[in-house]
């Protein structure tokens, strides 16, 4: 009641995945009021699925960054739990805001309780306001001739670059003033740590925008120059490492763009390196208009006709898989990152999920939910849209008769085989030649290496020709050719 009198009512801004102060349309225009401004984070249950493990890991780290930025201009960030209208509606109460501005989520339900929030608030009498800060293009601005969503990613891509400009860079506000007495709760009451155990040790990452500033700027200099061929090789620090980061929105896709086509325009890298990376950003976007248009590919086959492939129901082939413990060393190598670093290269994430949904035969679902759970990256739009892509039921996606084989994937990308010797290091004094394929050295190779397959590191749980020619076999209930 204390601020209801007050002359200039505050302004609230709500946080979601839009955490940093630099390029922030929803805080730009909150500032630009010139009224006291409320940021508040509402810790409520996601309407299109819950975060997983290691996303909740980054988010406390993400928040208590963004805090501590607030408070450097004379903010803080005010902490709720529970239904996000109820928790807008009583800080509204208690501070006599009448004005509430947020960055748009674009996931289905999301974004229609987004609206249903918008309507009862609108109808309360309080301004409530939305931006794009998370999408290079908003969902719906990017459609064909016919006024349809894009189902292949090169024109719509197309389309994008040629409908969306960059929106004219906004610098984090020198100061920013809140209001003194309202109340927050405190993060280290929301448990969003792992204890008992503590799984997050091998977790290197700095949550933030200072640490997504960070990354973009190391792979500006780094990276870049050689993106498009480096990109392929799980070895080489060549990919920006921006996914959790662009996910929390500690970064902005425009600035990450624009800064990639500075460094061209500047001579530091060529221009087609710069246009390789946009276009990745690019998929990023596809993702989540298809998401948006189509809701329910999170749990159904893009392709209707996939619903009748025949998966496998395998629960010791699956849990194989997850402990990395398959014995092809570059399978084993991704699944061992991913759970020792919540983060997994990009071309062994094409491996590993092929290696599931082909060689295994286990439906793509299952993948798809222990990916969302242990990735620091896990977005509902890449990661249905990629296994989709994998599994070959997608909009755009690789033809199912592909099957990556994971050997030669190794002796392509990970020819010096820097990657597998880190994350299965008990081959690590393998000879290149039989690294990626350990069961066919022979014996006193093995024995120089100090590997005993089957007690060091397991036998391959499957041979690869027979899986191939199964799984070639399974097409045949979608395609109903014999
Ligand atoms: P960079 O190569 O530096 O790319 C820059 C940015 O472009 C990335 O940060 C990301 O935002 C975007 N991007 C790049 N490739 C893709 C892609 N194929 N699809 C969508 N966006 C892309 N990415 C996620 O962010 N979250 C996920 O949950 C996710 N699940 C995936 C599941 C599977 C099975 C596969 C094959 C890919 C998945 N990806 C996912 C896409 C991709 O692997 C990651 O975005 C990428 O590895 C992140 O590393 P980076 O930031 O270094 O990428």
């Amino acid at each position: 009641m204390e601020f209801a009198c007050v002359a200039t009512k505050p302004v609230v801004l709500w946080f979601r995945r839009d955490l940093r102060l630099n390029d922030n349309p929803a805080l730009y225009h909150a500032v630009a009021t010139g009224r006291p401004i409320l940021p508040v984070f509402i810790q409520d249950r996601d309407p299109d699925r819950p975060a997983g493990a290691a996303s909740l890991w980054w988010l406390d780290k993400s928040l208590r960054a963004l805090d501590a930025s607030l408070q450097d201009r004379g903010s803080r960030l005010i902490l709720r739990r529970g239904d996000s209208l109820i928790q807008l509606q009583s800080l509204i109460q208690e501070t006599g805001a009448d004005a509430v501005f947020m960055n748009r989520l674009f996931e289905p339900a999301a974004f229609a309780r987004d609206a249903d929030i918008a309507h009862e608030l609108k109808s309360a009498g309080v301004d409530c306001r939305g931006f794009n800060g998370s999408l290079l293009a908003r969902p719906g601005a990017v459609l064909n001739g016919s006024d349809a969503p894009y189902k292949v990613f090169t024109p719509f891509m197309k389309a994008l670059l040629a409908a969306a400009e960059p929106p004219p860079p906004t610098p984090a506000p020198r100061r920013i003033d809140t209001p003194d007495a309202v109340q927050t709760e405190s993060i280290d009451d929301w448990g969003l740590h792992p204890t008992r155990p503590d799984w997050s040790q091998g977790f290197d990452w700095t949550p933030g925008e200072a640490g997504a500033d960070a990354a973009l700027s190391d792979f500006l200099a780094r990276g870049l120059k050689t993106y498009a061929k480096g990109r392929d090789h799980p070895a080489l620090p060549t990919t920006s490492r921006l996914s959790p980061h662009l996910h929390r929105g500690e970064i902005s896709p425009w600035r990450a763009a624009q800064r990639a086509r500075d460094a061209a325009d500047a001579g530091a890298v060529p221009a087609a390196e710069a246009a390789k990376f946009v276009s990745e950003l690019g998929w990023r976007d596809f993702s989540a208009h298809l998401l948006h248009h189509f809701p329910t590919m999170t749990d159904r086959a893009f392709r209707p006709e996939y619903e009748a492939m025949p998966w496998r129901d395998d629960p010791e082939g699956l849990e194989a898989w997850k402990r990395g413990r398959t014995g092809y060393p570059l399978v084993d190598a991704g699944m061992r990152q991913l759970w020792t670093t919540g983060w997994m290269h990009n071309r062994v994430r094409m491996v590993v999920a092929s290696f599931l949904v082909k060689h295994l035969l286990i439906d793509w679902r299952e993948g798809e939910a222990w990916f969302w759970d242990t990735l620091v990256d896990a977005d509902l739009a890449s990661n249905v849209q990629n296994w989709q892509w994998v599994a070959g039921s997608g909009a755009d996606a690789a033809p199912y008769f592909r099957i990556f084989n994971p050997i030669a994937q190794g002796e392509k990308f990970d020819a010096e085989g820097g990657y597998v010797r880190r994350w299965v290091p008990e081959l690590r004094r393998l000879p290149d030649r039989w690294l990626q394929s350990p069961w066919t050295a022979p014996p006193e190779v093995l024995r120089d290496a100090g590997v005993r397959l089957g007690k060091d590191y397991p036998h391959p749980i499957l041979d690869h020709a027979q899986a191939r020619a199964r799984a070639l076999d399974a097409l045949k209930a979608v395609t109903g050719r014999d």
